[in-house]
């Protein structure tokens, strides 16, 4: 099993890159916003407890993550291997990753969080298959509508331009050590 991890700010385009990756080499793409996005709009106990945090910027608690994380691990042991795509952000969770098979290959994509606030700002998310877009680099073929499912596109609670600035803080200050310890190896 292939443990890749990939680091960086919000918005810097690691769902995209995560995707491309994991069609190439058949991995697993396991991204703990896109399961927490999803327990929200479906109003399960988990997601209402996560819900608070989520649209102030800030992490989820450790604990509700990894079981998320671990649960996910348990049922899809069938691919060549996993891509964590916001996932590990604080180092109790790294710690959790070690136990897991470690990390055999971290990337990191660097973006200056300038051009994250601008793109941002003309992100357009599908709430159903979790394709992005953005209004002026990337837009889809009909506006507001995803070209991969024809759901309608949405903007995230947490893509608001204030809780931009706290979610690069919270990487800055949480997850850029995580990220400088796989550097360090
Ligand atoms: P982005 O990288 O663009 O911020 P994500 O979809 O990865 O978007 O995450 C959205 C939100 O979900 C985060 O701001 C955070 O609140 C929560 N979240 C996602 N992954 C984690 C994690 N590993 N630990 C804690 N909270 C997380
Ligand atoms: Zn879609």
């Amino acid at each position: 099993m292939l443990n890749i991890v990939l680091f960086g700010a919000p918005g810097c385009g690691k769902g995209t890159q995560a995707a491309k990756l994991v069609e190439k080499y058949n991995l697993n793409h396991i991204s703990t916003g896109a399961v927490i996005r999803s327990e929200i709009s479906a109003q399960t106990e988990l997601g209402k407890s996560m819900e608070a945090y989520i649209s102030r910027g800030e992490l989820a608690p450790d604990s509700l993550v990894i079981d998320i994380v671990t649960d996910y691990i348990d049922r899809h042991r069938d691919a060549n291997g996993n891509i964590f795509d916001g996932f590990p952000r604080t180092v109790a969770q790294a710690k959790v990753l070690e136990t897991i098979g470690g990390v055999d290959v971290a990337l990191a994509i660097e973006v200056p969080d300038e051009a994250i606030v601008h793109r941002m700002a003309g992100r357009r998310t599908c709430p159903k298959c979790n394709a992005t877009y953005h209004i002026v680099n990337n837009p889809p073929a009909t506006e507001g509508v995803c070209d991969k499912c024809g759901e309608s596109l949405g903007i995230r609670r947490d893509d608001a331009p204030e809780v931009v600035l706290q979610r690069l803080r919270v990487y800055h200050d949480q997850t850029e050590p995580v990220m400088h310890h796989y550097a360090a190896k």
